[in-house]
């Protein structure tokens, strides 16, 4: 995927339009984390030191096309203003005559960050009308938002109808490591999923299927597979409608596919419940599995054997509660000494690895779920689709 990316522009003394995922989590006016903010710096940075007048601009959450007052973008105005150690000008919306007149006074090494997207409906409908409003104030537009690649709405696919569209740099680095991983993994390649339903990610194990060595499964959607494979599951998560699905994944892969070999169970939905490592087999009524247990991370790790390539979607267990977090834990440890391309997809599988302090030891750790996801299937991101081809 060979896309034009900042670098390859000149941006000095032009006003830049860059979209970013500042969708960050919010508690009582506070950013509670701000990953995505910190992620979006190199971009921020480069720009301002290139000499650019930045303009930025994100959704934050869901507030369905109406100002909602808790969704404004002032704290992490703030946040971002202590991290570039310059101010960073809030508007009160992202178009309309007051920002054309900000933004027609700005300087190099200006930021002005526009109000929440979503405030109008425009933005999810992806409105021309509006998405040229948007590209009017600039001459350049940065799409840096790997986060919302997979949707196409105005701010990260609309407005690049009107203004020449680059790469930024996270963007950039994203496209690399995914890419790589889709286009042509070292192998052998195995993949890991977890997390807690299969029938958000059945597109996934398909063409992760397809193309990967070996595809091992933990967490919730595990789960599924040991109900098509004819076992009680007691009170575990189970998606009834996907067991169909699980029993031919399981005919036409089946020798690829690695299960949990053991389960950790507990007699309620609660990190202080009765808890004990069976077989998955052995799962009685009132039981539920919340986490794989040690032997399963044994197989797993070897299974993973000589793996060059691997990638993870998904915890193991119900990492939130510490008594059914072993699971996760243990695998992002050994990942983390693996010699291989490790490539880490999924809010809350980045959030594991960063929560056990691993993160600067995987290759890459996405920042998009969903958009990573689409991706590691093989699908065309309308956000990635509008910047332009490199020379
Ligand atoms: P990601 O955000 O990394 O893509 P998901 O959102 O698909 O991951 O899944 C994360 C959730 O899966 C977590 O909240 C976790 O508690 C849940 N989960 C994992 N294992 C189980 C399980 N055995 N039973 C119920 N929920 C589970
Ligand atoms: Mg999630």
């Amino acid at each position: 995927m060979n896309k034009k990316t900042v670098r390859d522009v000149d941006v000095q003394g032009k006003r830049v339009l860059m979209r970013v995922d500042f969708n960050v989590p919010l508690k009582d006016g506070n950013v509670t984390d701000d990953n995505r903010i910190q992620a979006a710096l190199p971009s921020i940075n480069y720009l301002l030191e290139q000499g650019a007048a930045l303009i930025l601009c994100s959704h934050l959450g869901r507030p369905k096309g109406k100002v909602v007052s808790e969704l404004k973008m002032d704290p992490v105005a703030e946040r971002l203003s202590e991290y570039i150690k310059r101010p960073v000008k809030k508007m009160d919306d992202c178009v309309g005559p007051e920002v054309e007149t900000a933004v027609q006074a700005m300087k190099p090494g200006d930021v002005i960050l526009l109000e929440n997207t979503r405030f109008h409906p425009e933005e999810k409908a992806n409105d021309p009308e509006f998405a040229q409003k948007m590209a009017s104030l600039a001459e350049l537009y940065v799409n840096d938002a790997f986060g919302a690649a997979h949707r196409a709405h105005a701010s990260n696919v609309g407005v690049a109808e009107y203004l020449p569209t680059v790469a930024g740099l996270l963007m950039e680095k994203e496209l690399k490591f995914l890419g790589q991983v889709v286009q042509n993994p070292e192998r052998p390649y195995v993949a890991i999923l977890g997390g807690a339903k299969i029938s958000d990610k059945i597109g996934v194990i398909e063409s992760l299927l397809e193309q990967c060595d070996r595809l091992l499964i933990g967490g919730g959607m595990a789960n599924t597979f040991f109900k098509a494979m004819g076992f009680e599951t007691g009170d575990s998560l189970v998606e009834e409608d996907a067991v169909p699905t699980a029993r031919s994944l399981l005919e036409d892969f089946g020798g690829r596919l690695v299960l949990p070999v053991d389960v950790v169970i507990a007699d309620a939905f609660d990190n202080d419940a009765n808890a004990k490592v069976v077989a998955p087999n052995e799962v009685n009524a009132g039981w539920r599995i919340l986490d794989v247990g040690p032997k399963t991370i044994d197989t797993f790790e070897s299974a993973l054997g000589a793996a060059k390539t691997v990638v993870w979607n998904g915890p193991l267990g119900v990492f939130e509660m510490p008594n059914f977090a072993k699971g996760t834990f243990a695998i992002a440890e050994r990942l983390a000494n693996k010699d291989a391309l490790t490539v880490i997809g999924g809010g809350d599988s980045a959030a594991a690895v960063r929560q056990a302090n691993l993160a600067n030891q995987m290759s890459h750790v996405s920042t998009g779920g969903g958009a990573s996801l689409e991706f590691l299937e093989g699908k065309t991101l309308p956000g990635i689709a509008v910047i332009d081809d490199a020379d």
